[in-house]
């Protein structure tokens, strides 16, 4: 066994949501530590969306500015129909958007957001970052918690974040469920240059974010990196898909299920990066996320499809309540997860439930694809309702001072 070492907050992983909260903890003046598996905190070369309540989150980290430099603005976000080739509904993202919600919807590569959140913590007060340290096990103490790292080190902490993503080991401790939940769906994505996305590969208007969506299957498209990049996702539901195998959603079946949508589909969907496919899965909601010590976070506390793009906006979040209720409670660190745990689970379940159902009225065929068609198409395009609940939310523990008071009066 190596050697052990004693720490203030441990975050397992260093995504976004692990980033995230190491800001947030920062901002709060407690000591923090990210582990994180890979030799280098990166993110893939593939874009990412970002909702008002993300930008919230980031303002409150302090690096909305820095985000937003790389960022992309689009006017609208367009939902098509991949098959005809017509329009079902659309989002309009200008002034009276920002007036709704107080920040803008924007796109952004996904390497310009990380190292965004990276050199902020990197220049921050208190946070040490240390890549190459690939966590194994987890135990979770009345009095402190434990991980374990491949390499024999040994952390002991006083509160142990797991924001070790879907696949997390952490989260192995707290819930008891096995594998992530997968239905067969599959994306395949990446960045192009701009000038490589012809008309014809279905941008007839490069400032708007566009989801062409059909059976079983979707093509989405906008551009980042100011314009610079173009960002494509593919997604379709495999045939040959099973648990115990990686046969399937392969690039023939790719081309096989969009062998007939329009041509600016067919087109697009040729320009797909195709070096690596990713599989989609979600888990349900569990509310076992916080024990003694260790809590989870991000994607190893509720998984979500990616079909409301707020998986990251989530962690995001987590990150600042949690953040939030250490700070509001001190010393009594199972009560301050506790608090965040409650506090995160209607919303983030609410939003897991809601990205499953997207999935459902996106992917739909025959008469349930008119009907949706029917119904979306006469909505106004500045009818922003139906976001409101999601995008209006500002992340934090703004009952703070009662939710410590009601944890006392109950001990
Ligand atoms: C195709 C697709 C499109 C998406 N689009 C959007 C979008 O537009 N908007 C949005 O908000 N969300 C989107 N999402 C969801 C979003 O990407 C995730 O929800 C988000 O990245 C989760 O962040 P995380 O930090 O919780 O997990 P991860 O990003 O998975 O990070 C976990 C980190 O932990 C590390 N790690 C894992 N195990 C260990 C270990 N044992 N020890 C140490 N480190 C470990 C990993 O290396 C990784 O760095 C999309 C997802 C997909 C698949």
């Amino acid at each position: 066994m190596g050697e052990t070492r004693r720490v203030e907050t441990l975050v397992v992983g260093g995504g976004i949501g692990g980033l995230s909260a190491a800001l947030a903890l920062s901002r709060q003046g407690i000591p923090v530590h990210v582990l994180e598996k890979a030799p280098e905190f990166r993110e893939i070369g593939a874009g990412i969306q970002l909702a008002p309540n993300a930008s919230y989150a980031l303002d409150r980290l302090g690096v909305l500015e820095e985000v937003r430099k790389g960022a992309f603005f689009p006017n609208r976000l367009v939902l098509m129909d991949a098959l005809s080739g017509g329009p079902i509904t659309a989002l309009d993202l200008g002034e009276k958007f920002v007036e709704k919600f107080g920040y803008p919807y924007f796109v952004v590569h996904r390497g310009d957001l990380l190292d965004a959140l990276f050199d902020g913590c990197r220049s921050a007060e208190g946070i040490t970052l240390e890549a190459s340290k690939d966590v194994v096990a987890v135990d979770s103490r009345p009095d402190r918690a434990i991980a374990s790292c491949a390499d024999g080190s040994v952390y002991e902490a006083r509160a142990l974040v797991g924001a070790d993503g879907l696949w997390s080991t952490t989260r192995k401790l707290l819930v008891d469920d096995s594998r992530p939940l997968c239905t067969g769906y599959v994306s395949y994505r990446g960045t192009i240059p701009m000038e490589k996305m012809t008309k014809h590969a279905g941008l007839d208007e490069l400032s708007d974010m566009v989801i062409w969506t059909g059976p079983e299957m979707h093509f989405v498209h906008y551009p980042v990196r100011r314009g610079e990049l173009c960002n494509l996702v593919v997604s379709f539901r495999s045939k040959k898909y099973t648990a115990e195998s990686d046969d399937w959603g392969t690039e023939e079946e790719l081309d096989a299920v969009f062998s007939s949508p329009c041509e600016q589909v067919l087109n697009g969907v040729r320009l797909v990066n195709r070096d690596r496919r990713w599989s989609l899965h979600d888990r349900l909601p569990a509310d076992t996320w916080s024990r003694d010590r260790t809590t989870l976070l991000g994607d190893a506390a509720h998984a979500m499809y990616q079909f409301v793009a707020q998986g990251a906006a989530q962690a995001m979040e987590d990150g600042l309540v949690l953040a939030d209720s250490l700070a509001a409670f001190g010393d009594d660190v199972p009560a301050a997860l506790a608090a965040y745990q409650r506090n995160r689970y209607p919303r983030t379940s609410r939003v897991q439930w809601l990205a499953r159902r997207f999935g459902e009225i996106l992917h739909v065929g025959g008469i349930g694809a008119d009907l949706r068609t029917a119904l979306l198409s006469q909505r106004a395009t500045d009818d922003y309702e139906i976001a409101d609940w999601l995008y209006s939310y500002r992340a934090g523990l703004h009952d703070a001072a009662a939710q410590v008071a009601g944890a006392a009066g109950s001990g």
